[in-house]
């Protein structure tokens, strides 16, 4: 007989690792930052029609302070780069940054000196969404695999490289 089945009802187990990150992506909470035409579906994603707040992250901050999410929504200029690096050095940890669209990925289709070819140039990226722009559905969908992303994630400052060597195990998908 497991331990589970010995217990009284009401009586949950878990780890502290699976607690914490269940409360942080619950409460993923976005930077108010918009670089471009994508910017228009994440605006759209975060109205009632979408209702983002069924998973917790229904405000977006002003505040990088107050934020953990930053969504990089739209091509991103030389000029806007060292701005964009700001935010995210002013958000604590954990921090995730999400690249929506293929300009803020890869500089879609302007290929010149203006924009940046990646915005994994400036910041660590966590997700990549494709499209021209994602719709908000496609933004929603990134934000799920995302937050099953945070639900693995060890605690600590070296949490994100034990994710990856877990998933080389073949440990987390
Ligand atoms: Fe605009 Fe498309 Fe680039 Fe998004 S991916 S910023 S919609 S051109």
């Amino acid at each position: 007989m497991g331990i589970e089945e010995k217990l009284p009802a009401g009586i949950l187990l878990t780890s502290v690792e699976k607690l914490v990150n269940w409360s942080r992506k619950s409460s993923v909470w976005g930077a108010t930052f918009g670089l471009a035409c994508c910017a228009i579906e994440m605006m759209a994603a975060g109205g009632p029609h979408y209702d983002m707040g069924r998973w917790g992250m229904e405000v977006f901050r002003a505040s990088p302070r107050q934020a953990d999410l930053m969504i990089v929504a739209g091509r991103v200029s030389q000029k806007m780069a060292p701005v964009l690096r700001q935010i995210y050095d002013q958000m604590a940890e954990p921090r995730w940054v999400l690249s929506m669209g293929v300009c803020a990925s890869s500089g879609g289709m302007f290929n010149n000196y203006a924009i940046v070819q990646g915005v994994d140039h400036v910041v660590p990226v966590d997700m990549y969404l494709p499209g021209c722009p994602p719709r908000p559905e496609m933004l929603i969908d990134a934000i799920l695999k995302l937050r099953e992303k945070i639900m693995h994630e060890p605690l600590g400052p070296n949490g994100r490289r034990m994710l990856e060597a877990r998933k080389e195990r073949g440990d987390v998908p």
